[in-house]
């Protein structure tokens, strides 16, 4: 029995699990948070054995790896005994160097680490926990599988921001994407649903989580995606603004609020929270049902922003044979899935209402008998994709 070790990792917390190759069913599954939060720390771990919950100091993410390894020893299931053959790591930006998984050595841990520059909020969270896991793993293969890789295909025209090239070069200013892993195992998870070879498709996949994007899928190819240089471009999502006019950035620079502050502002307190005062779409779906009015423009302005894409995406695939929702509020919202469809019947888009609000928690078709594109709803599983990256790439280093 071969697994993999898969570890989702931030600046305060490590999610993990041990997914068992070919069969894919998890073996275990856990969190750390709060780490270096002093007292408050704490690993959520399930195993064979049920779940164990475990309050205590974490103060790196060295002593996370050692609690991780810990629960696994005392729930009675030791970490060696599970047959794990890699680590993957989830690495959100690989800039335009990492097109690929990549087997993580003290240099490409480096990289990881000097591209936070790009993603400051994600990237030294994945290097401390590469670093640590590499040392309690050592004998392990370790995988970076990274959320920028799958959009590397895109044109140049899709990627580039039209300003002065130089400086863009200089300061690697471009669109990277993200949520690669995503769109990659859910436009390939919708063609084998539909018993279509990937490469003969052209899809649009709706990443509908807290964070949001989507992307053009061409034969497989991501050809254009909405987030950009970071994940705050594109979509409305629950606390970022998605597209915003840069001058609105200069302008609040000028009034004197600092640039800490304008980042906090559009990442962590805007989206759903900034419109609403609430992040999760079921409290503002509430608040709207009950008449108020902010949550119901809220929704408006989401549903407008997905639509500008989904009709940017029909032109820049001259069609679409699927469209896929996937995602907290893409598998779970079928109210918000109606409103982002309605009115694309000219190009031969139906749902079928009984099938969009069917609860269904599969890969399953929405659309309706005869719909020209067919809507899909296919459950993300980002864990799976890393494992599926990792143990192919060290199958292949293996031959
Ligand atoms: P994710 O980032 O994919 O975990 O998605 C999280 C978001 O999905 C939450 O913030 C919710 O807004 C949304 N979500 C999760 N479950 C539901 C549900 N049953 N109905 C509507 N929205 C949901």
């Amino acid at each position: 029995m071969n697994a993999v070790l898969v570890v989702n990792s931030g600046s305060s917390s490590i999610k993990y699990q041990v997914i068992e190759e070919g069969s894919g069913a998890r073996l275990a599954q856990g969190l750390v948070e709060r780490i270096a939060e002093r007292g408050a720390g704490r690993v959520v771990h399930t195993g064979s054995h049920g779940e164990t919950i475990v309050d205590g100091d974490i103060p790196d993410h060295a002593a996370g790896f050692a609690a991780i390894v810990e629960r696994f020893a005392e729930t009675g299931t030791p970490i060696e005994s599970l047959g794990i053959v890699a680590v993957g790591h989830r690495v959100v930006h690989g800039g335009s160097e990492f097109i690929a998984p990549t087997l993580i050595d003290d240099e490409v841990a480096e990289r990881i680490l000097e591209l936070a520059e790009l993603a400051p909020l994600h990237n030294p969270g994945h290097h401390a926990a590469i670093i640590a896991a590499r040392a309690v793993f050592p004998e392990l293969p370790h995988v970076a599988v990274f959320d920028t890789a799958f959009h590397q295909t895109m044109p140049e025209k899709a990627y580039t921001y039209a300003i002065d090239r130089e400086l863009a070069a200089e300061h690697g200013i471009r669109r990277y994407g993200f949520h690669g892993i995503s769109h990659s195992i859910v436009s390939r998870r919708a063609a084998q649903h539909l018993g279509r070879p990937l490469d003969s498709l052209k899809q649009i996949v709706l990443h509908l989580g807290n964070g949001a994007s989507m992307c053009a899928i061409d034969g497989g190819r991501s050809v254009d995606t909405s987030m950009g240089l970071t994940p705050l471009e594109g979509l409305v999502m629950g606390t970022r603004s998605g597209n915003i006019d840069a001058g609105a950035i200069f302008h609040l620079l000028r009034r004197g609020v600092s640039v800490d502050e304008v980042d906090r502002e559009l990442n962590k307190r805007s989206g759903f929270l900034g419109m609403t005062g609430t992040i999760d779409f079921r409290d503002v779906r509430a608040a709207a049902a009950a008449g108020d009015a902010a949550a119901q423009l809220a929704i408006e302005v989401y549903v407008h922003r997905a639509r500008h894409y989904l009709g940017a995406y029909l032109a820049v695939l001259e069609g679409a044979d699927t469209i896929v929702f996937t995602a907290g509020l893409g598998e779970n919202g079928p109210d918000l899935r109606a409103l982002i469809c309605a009115g694309f019947e000219w190009c031969g888009l139906r749902l079928d209402p009984a099938r969009n609000d069917a609860r269904d928690s599969g890969t399953r078709v929405i659309s309706a008998e005869g719909s020209q594109i067919t809507v899909l709803v296919v459950p993300t599983d980002e864990e799976a994709e890393i494992a599926k990256q990792s143990t192919a790439l060290v199958a292949s280093l293996a031959e």
